[in-house]
């Protein structure tokens, strides 16, 4: 009995590691190299040739519409970019083609058992007229990430990443050139073999469509309310939380209705007995509290297997420690002896008793659609736990980074993470 207990926590403890380790060394960035079933060697496939892209211009472009007509992710721009892959002959040619519903077999593998997985990042063009991508090699060793976890295949980021240069080229008049509007990029892949059995898909498409999007919040930033969820899960140790699955998205939908009924925006996501929190709605959360010497903590959990490891969420990270590290000062932060920086498990506990001792400074979400999202109430357990917000509705450490961040993806801040698509 006892071997048995004792095993079965080792293995749950060997799974939530390998789950974290996986997102930082697994990042597999190469083609798919598969066994020769005859010989059992190792034979590398075809991976992904930027150099062979065929492009079709569409005969029928569109208007882009008024910038301030936008709704998020509703209006897509003339063309795609559609690259196949099979089992046999490896990454087909990749294409640039007009926007168009896809031809799929009803038994394609994605309708019945969820072969799907998504990235979402933005192109920016600057006030030079200069379009640029930010982190773009984040996304798609993330991207890379996803795919193994549900046996999809991986393929060389670097090469995606030049084609989509080459489709933003292509649609970049579409790209509004007021502040704070860009072109939201969804790369995609799906298996697609029309059979029935539940395995590794023998094809499979990516595929990249792109949406022109405005600010977040238009009229400054507005605080959300957050209903802290008992009821469902988002993720647990073994599951698929850490991999952007579409297969994570639609159970939320619920749990978010029932929040909104509650007069709760989005949900507070918070796992196990201990309600650790994890994410808000589709974003990372962050907490900042202040200690009795004084000292602001800037906490987010850690990447353990049940967090998705967002861009915005490391790009947060490593501007607040570069702060505090002395290295690069953010004006407005508290100095750096009194500022630090935290990758630890939070609970609703102790937030709830930081709150009632007056420590909770802030509360936030980030990701790519709203970068940084602050929250000014959280329900929990029947009582409402309430966040102070400054006038603009941020709070002290989030309103510095933020305007550190936005204006490093804007391209007004000068930084190596902002990738350029075409100078003109
Ligand atoms: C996409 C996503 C995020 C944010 O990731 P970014 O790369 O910062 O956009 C956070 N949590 C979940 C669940 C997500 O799907």
């Amino acid at each position: 009995m006892t071997i048995i207990a004792r095993s079965s926590s080792l293995l749950r403890s060997t799974v939530f590691r390998s789950t974290r380790s996986s997102w930082l060394s697994q990042a597999r960035y190469n083609s798919s190299v598969t066994r020769d079933p005859m010989t059992g060697e190792f034979t590398s496939m075809p991976d992904i040739e930027p150099s062979k892209l065929q492009f079709v211009k569409t005969d029928k472009p569109k208007q882009p519409p008024a910038s301030s007509s936008l709704v998020f992710g509703h209006t897509f721009t003339d063309h795609m970019l559609t690259i196949p892959w099979s089992s046999s002959n490896g990454w087909g040619v990749p294409k640039i083609q007009p926007y168009a519903p896809l031809n799929l077999e009803p038994s394609a593998t994605v309708f019945h058992y969820a072969q799907a997985l998504f990235e979402g990042l933005k192109a920016y063009r600057d006030s030079k007229g200069r379009v640029t991508l930010f982190r773009p090699d984040m996304n798609m060793k993330r991207m890379n990430t996803s795919a193994a976890r549900i046996a999809l295949p991986t393929f060389n980021g670097d090469a995606v990443i030049e084609l989509l240069k080459q489709l933003i080229k292509v649609d970049k008049h579409w790209i509004p050139d007021q502040p704070g509007y860009s072109l939201y990029l969804r790369p995609t892949l799906i298996g697609t073999q029309a059979a029935l059995g539940i395995a590794p898909p023998t094809e499979a498409l990516l595929f990249v469509i792109c949406s022109p999007v405005g600010p977040y919040y238009p009229q400054g930033f507005k605080p959300v309310a957050l209903y802290g969820t008992t009821e469902y899960t988002r993720a647990c140790p073994g599951g698929i939380g850490a991999f952007k699955l579409g297969a994570n998205y639609a159970p939320g939908v619920v749990a978010q209705k029932e929040a909104a009924k509650k007069g709760y925006v989005q949900n507070l996501w918070l796992w196990g007995p201990d309600h650790h929190i994890t994410e808000v709605g589709t974003m990372n959360a962050f907490a900042v509290l202040k200690d009795a010497n004084g000292v602001t903590e800037l906490v987010t959990p850690p990447l353990d297997g049940v967090i998705l490891p967002g861009v915005t969420r490391d790009s947060v990270l490593t501007l607040a420690r570069e702060h505090a590290e002395g290295k690069t000062l953010l004006e407005g932060l508290p100095e750096p002896g009194k500022f630090k920086v935290s990758e630890r498990p939070i609970t609703m506990k102790e937030v709830k008793d930081a709150s009632k001792q007056g420590r909770l400074v802030e509360f936030f979400g980030t990701g790519t659609a709203a970068v940084i999202s602050p929250v000014d109430r959280i329900g929990y357990l029947g009582e409402d736990i309430h966040i102070p917000t400054g006038p603009d509705g941020m709070g002290p450490v989030s309103r510095p980074v933020w305007k550190q961040l936005s204006g490093i993806q804007s391209g007004a801040i000068p930084h190596p993470w902002s990738v350029v698509v075409t100078e003109e």
